[in-house]
């Protein structure tokens, strides 16, 4: 038996446990066979990017050995392969986000770019001078950046909702903050720094009795759970390939039918027109008016298979699963005197942000990587939020199906030696 697959069968305290199926999901992922400086490998960084399963690597690797093609174009049997591959993905990611029809779904590189695409589209059809968008303190900068830069091209008004000191996100300013002119309510679904969910079905419906659309960034959460963008009645929704076991360079962006149907392209080229005159061109219906050029074809099968495994394995399972780890380090982490844990919202994800008395996060981080545990130490790219809670950075363990107690165990271990050592 390897390190790996003998650690994970302890309970973390040494005494041998019977596999369970967390064993099963974390057998499927090639990276756990490797040691990092001597090492079994601790992934405590899933909210930065996900490791990928056996079955996607095989999926894009079919493709390139033995299906590659373009798609949309060619008819030759490659391409209308490849096509037919390519366009049963789509309808595998509206059946996972629970859209109404495929036509709601549009392949980007990642959250960021649909992100810019509605920033872009919508913005320059629907908003104007004196309009205003809202956001949160505690959104990523994909959430925030692409908001300003419209406000600067249109003179709209960026507006946010506050956070609490515990991370939470002070839903009962929402009726001072969203108002006539209010066009867009763009809104994490899951903070990638403090973890913390909002309220969202309670947000939505406010936003709704304004008449505000409402952007979902669900980035940190399609690992996790089951997202039902009619559920939660959302306008868009965006999520990465590589933060739900899919390859990076990979995203989704969901759109109401008829939210998309009013928005102009957004990047003009191939595969996007319906016709084109040197004098101007009329353009194809969404999704195909915004995928613009080939698209990232590998990508887009490798998705599908991290989709079709994520659902065979059990998204509610896993969700389970992660809550519970994060909840043990939580109580854990909750244990050491030198451990302030940051973001203590009463919803959240698997996500553990915290603070080492007297020790630079940064610090924490390398002294954490000397004992093969992989976490992320810095702003999260979420630096209002960090200003908010008066603190330049933390660490953050996030936690995914291939965890196990005895991770936690590890990096609990190796925080105390960094706190005698450097604390
Ligand atoms: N939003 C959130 C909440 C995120 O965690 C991230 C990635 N850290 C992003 C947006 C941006 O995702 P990507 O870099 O894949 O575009």
């Amino acid at each position: 038996m390897s390190d790996a697959a003998a650690r994970d069968l302890s309970d973390g305290r040494g005494a041998p446990v019977a596999p369970s199926r967390d064993d099963a999901w974390r057998a499927e992922f090639p990276i756990f066979e490797r040691t990092i400086h001597g090492r079994p490998l601790v992934y405590l960084d899933s909210a930065a990017t996900t490791q990928k399963p056996r079955a996607v690597l095989e999926a894009i690797d079919r493709y390139y050995a033995h299906g590659c093609a373009n798609v949309h174009r060619g008819l030759h049997t490659l391409s209308a392969e490849a096509t037919e591959a390519f366009e049963a993905v789509r309808e595998r990611v509206r059946s996972f986000v629970g859209a109404e029809s495929a036509s709601e779904i549009v392949f980007t590189s990642g959250t960021t770019a649909a992100i810019n695409l509605v920033a872009r589209s919508f913005g320059e059809r629907f908003v104007r001078a004196g309009d205003e968008i809202v956001v949160t303190e505690m959104e990523h900068h994909s959430n925030l950046v692409p908001w300003q830069l419209l406000c600067d091209r249109t003179g709209a008004r960026l507006r946010a909702l506050p956070i609490d000191d515990a991370g939470e996100l002070r839903v009962e300013a929402l009726d001072a903050v969203l108002g006539q002119q209010t066009r867009l309510l763009a809104i994490t679904h899951t903070s990638n720094a403090l973890g913390t969910r909002p309220a969202l079905g309670r947000i939505v419906a406010a936003a709704r009795a304004h008449g505000v659309a409402v952007l979902v960034d669900a980035a940190q959460a399609m690992a996790h759970e089951q997202v039902d963008v009619r559920a939660l009645d959302c306008d868009f929704l965006a999520f990465s390939g590589h933060k739900v076991f899919g390859p990076t360079g990979i995203g989704v962006l969901y759109g109401k039918r008829d939210r998309l149907a009013e928005m102009p392209p957004f990047l003009g080229g191939g595969e996007m027109i319906e016709r084109v005159r040197i004098e101007g061109s009329t353009f194809k219906e969404p999704p195909h008016r915004f995928e613009a050029g080939t698209p990232d074809i590998a990508g887009v099968l490798g998705l599908g298979a991290a989709i079709e495994w994520l659902e065979r394995a059990d998204v509610v399972a896993i969700g389970r699963h992660d809550a519970a780890i994060a909840d043990y380090a939580t109580e854990r982490l909750a244990a050491l005197p030198a451990i302030r844990l940051v973001g203590t919202a009463a919803s959240k994800g698997p996500i553990v942000s915290f603070t080492v008395a007297g020790v630079h996060p940064h610090d924490v981080a390398q002294w954490l990587d000397g004992a093969g545990v992989a976490v992320r130490a810095g702003h999260h790219c979420a630096q209002p939020a960090m200003e908010r809670l008066g603190l330049p950075a933390t660490v953050r363990a996030s936690f995914a199906c291939y965890n196990t107690r005895r991770d936690v165990d590890v990096l609990v271990e190796a925080l105390q030696q960094t706190i005698e050592v450097l604390g």
